[in-house]
């Protein structure tokens, strides 16, 4: 049997080794347009920023060694430009010429490709997607001192970063009103604080019109009618399925372009699968197709694609989308459906926030964790949300896992988590967000949050004076929760009583004392720590990143000496 792969990279070679693995018999012709096969595109930004510092390390499985150990026909600058399904024959453009090879089973695993906004030149404005790519962007940086990141999303994030701790002055320019996308905007909004600690300009609303490149710099002209000079651009605005192969060739496809495939990954066409960036697969929460650009599952899909081409029937059981970020000294991660999905798709929920210490709160390191968890009425998990310095990706795998599994909101209480106090609590901050949803869903507590206060309840602060003194709800009344049962008859009847303290947890002790003593009450879910989330400090203004002239450009301001994550362990391709 002839297997033919298109793409060389996360999903296509990690199919091409598994075949070999299942079966020494099949020739395995593997296609790659660019130059690299197998290597490591998560870790590009950290090149760039000299923390991957040689480059090499990014090359996971050069081609040789794809051929000797896995007797692989690795064959690069070939990009396949169509395929005959009736003849089962692909064209392909080689530098030699053009020409046609015989399949029996063709994998498409031809990735996505990065977006572009204003029409711009071959110059200074670029992406970072490939290697080359990289070492385009390299080759500009070596002088450089202002960089603009159009677009504040998972590699826009890194990029800027790592720009920051190469020493350039950064300029983050996000359309929306707050950075990744994948997350609601109130748990976004701790990164932007700390992307401004480290000293990139960032700005919200902000939308490029157009590029004025001339030899020596390059103009990025805002919607707004601002500008600002930089060295270089990298443009990360997201990424559209690599999928016109696919579609010239008849195969049935979704509605925003991705290669629709069956849960054995194959395609429309019984001799033909795809796997990756490319394809839409099914979403685990609420069914229908979902499209999740990451390493993982790429990786994951090119093994199973590669045995079931063999004649296997392993299902690949949908992407939940489990993401993760550092940015500075802080850890984002998310799985499945953030809130604003949820609204615009009209699907009633329940949201509860909580900001558990990372590990045991006596123990020396202890950090702060804010969660987000959102469920359905009968415990059925939605997503989550973790922003955080410890311990956010461990309880973020935690949930993916219990979403997987199917287990309900109120079962992550029960879920069995090792401890000792270095790592977490007796009660783990997954099991607390279950005690929560259970307590919500069981109506012993009622929740709202900082943006559903009825105009007409009473706030009731329950922290102690010096806490309420440092920053509390306006108008919130104060009586510390030791007080509370003997100054009852301070508080209005007649009216709603919102129940405040600094996590939520005070606040829900209460919330039940007044339900006892027949008061109407509801608890702040997280309390003030979600309030700020919801009202940040209002940013300091940003020191001049990009002035216009360069030889006027300032010293870019030190970054934190914070060392930033070496990804060389991470499992992406
Ligand atoms: P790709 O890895 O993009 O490979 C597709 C290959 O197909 C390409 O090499 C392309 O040249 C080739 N190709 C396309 N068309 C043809 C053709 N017609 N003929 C021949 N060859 C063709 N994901 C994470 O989960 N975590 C991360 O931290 C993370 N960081 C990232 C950082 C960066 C900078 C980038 C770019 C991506 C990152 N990702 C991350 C995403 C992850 O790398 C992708 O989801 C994954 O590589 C997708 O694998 P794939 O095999 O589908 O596509």
């Amino acid at each position: 049997m002839k297997v033919i792969i298109v793409g060389g990279v996360a999903a296509g070679a990690g199919a091409a080794a598994r075949l070999r693995r299942l079966s020494e018999d099949c020739e395995i012709l593997l296609l790659e347009k660019g130059d690299f096969i197998s290597y490591a595109n998560c870790g590009l930004p950290y090149h760039l920023g000299g923390v991957i510092a040689d480059r090499e390390n990014l090359l996971v499985m050069p081609p040789a060694r794809f051929a000797a150990w896995l007797n692989v026909d690795v064959r690069l600058r070939h990009e396949v430009t169509a395929i005959d399904p009736a003849k089962k024959v692909v064209t392909v453009r080689t530098p030699e010429g053009v020409r046609e090879e015989s399949y029996d089973k063709l994998l498409l695993a031809t990735g996505a490709e990065p977006r572009s906004g204003a029409p711009h030149g071959e110059g200074r404005v670029m992406h970072l997607w490939t290697m080359a790519d990289m070492d385009r962007i390299a080759a500009k940086l070596a002088g450089a001192r202002r960089a603009v990141i159009v677009g504040g999303g998972f590699i826009g994030l890194e990029t800027a970063e790592n720009l920051r701790h190469r020493g350039l002055a950064v300029t983050l320019l996000q359309r929306s009103g707050h950075v990744l996308p994948t997350f609601d905007a109130e748990m976004a909004q701790p990164l932007a604080a700390e992307l401004r600690s480290l000293g990139v300009d960032l700005r919200f609303g902000a939308s490029v019109a157009e590029y004025d490149e001339t030899p020596d710099e390059v103009t990025v002209k805002l919607a707004d009618g601002s500008a600002i000079a930089a060295d270089v651009v990298i443009e990360c605005i997201g990424v559209q399925p690599a999928s016109q192969l696919a579609r010239a060739a008849g195969l049935r496809c979704g509605e925003r372009g991705h290669i629709a495939v069956d849960e054995y990954l194959q395609t429309s066409d019984p001799d033909i699968y795809a796997a990756g960036d490319a394809v839409e697969v099914v979403d685990p929460v609420f069914g229908g197709p979902i499209a999740i650009p990451l390493a993982g599952p790429a990786n994951k899909q090119g093994r199973i694609a590669a045995a079931n081409m063999l004649g296997g029937k392993v299902p690949y059981r949908g992407s939940l989308g489990a993401s993760v970020v550092r940015v500075g000294s802080l850890t984002a991660a998310g799985v499945g459906w953030t809130e604003a999905r949820l609204k615009a798709a009209g699907k009633p929920y329940t949201k509860i926030y909580l900001h558990p210490a990372s590990s045991a709160s006596y123990y020396p390191g202890s950090g702060r964790l804010s969660m987000k968890l959102m469920f359905g009425a009968d415990g059925t998990i939605y997503g989550a949300q973790i922003v955080g310095s410890a311990g956010v990706d461990k309880r973020i795998d935690t949930i993916a896992q219990a979403m997987r599994a199917r287990r309900t909101a109120p079962e992550l209480g029960e879920i069995e988590l090792a401890y000792a106090p270095p790592y977490s609590s007796a009660k783990d901050p997954v099991n607390f967000a279950g005690f929560i949803a259970e307590n919500v869903l069981s109506g012993l507590s009622d929740v709202v949050y900082p943006d559903t206060i009825p105009a007409d309840a009473q706030v009731l602060d329950v922290r102690e004076p010096e806490e309420h003194e440092l920053g509390a709800i306006p108008g919130a009344v104060n009586i510390p929760l030791g007080e509370l049962r003997r100054r009852l008859g301070e508080l209005d009847r007649g009216r709603l009583i919102v129940t405040c303290c600094q996590v939520g947890l005070r606040g829900y002790l209460a919330e039940r004392i007044l339900k006892q003593h027949g008061f109407r009450a509801a608890n702040l879910s997280g309390g003030w720590m979600t309030w700020r989330m919801f009202h940040p400090e209002p940013a300091a203004p940003a020191a001049p990143a990009a002035p216009a002239e360069p030889e006027a450009a300032p010293e870019p301001p030190p970054m934190a000496d914070a060392p930033l994550l070496d990804v060389r362990g991470l499992a992406c391709p």
